[in-house]
């Protein structure tokens, strides 16, 4: 993987704003960081041209730190802009006629109505939910951060994503039926009705107007116990497939896709630029992105695919669906935020390098790592099997909890660099055979943790 290019830093003159717990970044409304301002943007084309990528890497290097990131749902960010620098933005996006959706997240499957594999096309029962709330008078007050998602199903579904209302297309007799769910993924959200398309939309909306009726906080979790589930076979439909990992070269019926992950889930605008050059020379006609910091090529062929792979590896994207890279999550780190207090990059390709096709360590798939600049944990909020955290006092291990959790190791970013590999050696001496990570650092972490942490004559 190549390495990213360091920006000049843009916190130290970073305006102050303060941090909104529970809203989501948008143009109108950045977020501060360590690294000046964040906005999140959701384009409202399901994809843009190479051209429209390289006017959108120009504008990052423009107008922020020159970091784009795609978020694990999908959705774009650009880092390190400053009070001044976000209307700029705005002024560049709309020049190059990329229009943004605010309000309420509606996502549907990044390949909805081309994937042959879907088992609906979820365009327009989402576009009819969007019209519905833009449409409602009065208007309705939802949580910043709610999620609707209308699922069709395909390579790239978003079974395994949740939502506070969710509609599933499930294949039934004589055609497709919408499940209507609350509160979770595919699996775990609590079934309301199974429905025809054409009533799905207005039930959607009889759910939102509950929501807003209790004060524009609420999310699905908190109507779910309200609503009387249906037992007309509106249950999770078994065996429900997951979505394909995003990386390297996706057929569907006739359909040819590259899927490109971006390591760490970020890319900078330089190297940006130079792959959307290369794949538009290769005949790329749209990139989109895709959950789980992806991009999706459309427009190659047979010829051309592999030519296009090769340029993306070269560029520092993920082209292959078992790159150990998949399995950690990395802020930017030392270099490109204020806040950071350790090499996250540097670390993560420290894990990565102590880890071989035969022994994999911690990075076999069965669960996260994550490496954070600080205790904020932008990268990964939730908890993983082994986060590394820059601290005040130096740097910390954690073992199944997150960036802020108490230490289980306190050691000097120094130490890192030594004591990741011996951690890795140590999963695979205690692993059994059948054994995961999860497994092994489950059973027996805390002991592994503290002979890889041990000082040594
Ligand atoms: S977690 Fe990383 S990106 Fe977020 S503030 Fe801390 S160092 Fe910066």
């Amino acid at each position: 993987m190549s390495a990213l290019k360091t920006p000049a830093l843009a916190a130290a003159e970073a305006p102050r704003v303060p941090v909104r717990r529970g809203a989501c970044p948008s143009l109108a409304a950045p977020m501060a960081t360590g690294d000046g301002l964040l906005v999140r943007l959701r384009p409202q084309a399901p994809g843009l041209s190479p051209a429209g990528w390289m006017t959108m890497a120009g504008l990052a290097r423009r107008t922020g730190n020159g970091l784009l990131e795609v978020t694990a749902r999908g959705n774009l960010q650009i880092r390190g802009l400053t009070a001044e620098s976000a209307a700029p933005l705005a002024e560049g996006l709309q020049a190059a006629g990329i229009e943004t959706r605010t309000g309420t997240a509606i996502e549907v499957p990044p390949l909805s109505g081309l994937d042959p594999s879907e088992t609906a096309d979820a365009t327009e029962l989402a576009e009819a939910i969007r019209q519905g709330i833009a449409g409602h008078v009065p208007q309705l007050a939802l949580a910043p951060k709610l999620a609707i998602t209308v699922n069709g199903g395909g390579c790239f579904n978003l079974s395994t994503a949740s939502a506070d209302i969710r509609l599933d297309a499930v294949k039934a007799e004589g055609g497709v039926l919408w499940r209507l769910a609350l509160a979770g993924d595919a699996g775990s959200a609590k079934p309301v009705a199974l429905l025809p398309e054409e009533a799905a939309a207005a039930r959607v909306m009889e759910l939102l107007r509950a929501l807003s009726q209790r004060g524009g906080h609420a999310r699905g979790r908190d109507i779910a116990p309200d609503i009387e589930g249906s037992g007309d076979g509106a249950g999770p439909e078994a065996g429900l497939p997951a979505p394909v990992r995003p990386a390297g070269v996706i057929r569907s019926g006739a359909l040819l896709v590259l899927a490109l992950r971006l390591a760490y889930g970020r890319i900078h605008a330089d190297e940006l630029e130079a792959l959307m050059a290369g794949l538009q020379r290769l005949g790329a006609t749209e990139i989109r992105l895709a959950p789980d910091h992806a991009l999706l090529v459309l427009g190659l062929t047979e010829e051309t695919v592999e030519a296009a792979a090769a340029l993306a590896g070269a560029q520092g994207l993920i082209t292959s669906p078992s790159d150990p890279a998949h399995f950690i999550s990395a802020c930017p780190g030392t270099g490109f935020c204020a806040a950071a207090r350790i090499n996250t990059r540097q670390l993560a390709e420290c894990l990565i390098s102590a880890a071989s096709a035969a022994e994999p360590g911690v990075l076999d798939g069965s669960c996260r790592v994550h490496v954070s600049g600080c205790s904020k944990g932008c990268a990964h909020p939730l908890a993983a099997a082994l986060t590394v955290t820059g601290t005040e006092q130096g740097a910390a291990i954690v073992l199944g909890g997150r960036a802020d959790s108490r230490p289980d190791l306190q050691l000097s970013p120094q130490r890192l660099e030594t004591v990741l590999p011996r951690l890795q050696r140590g999963i695979e001496l205690n692993r059994q055979p059948g054994q995961t990570a999860q497994h092994v650092l489950g059973a027996s972490g805390a002991a592994i943790l503290a002979m890889a942490g041990a000082e040594r004559a």
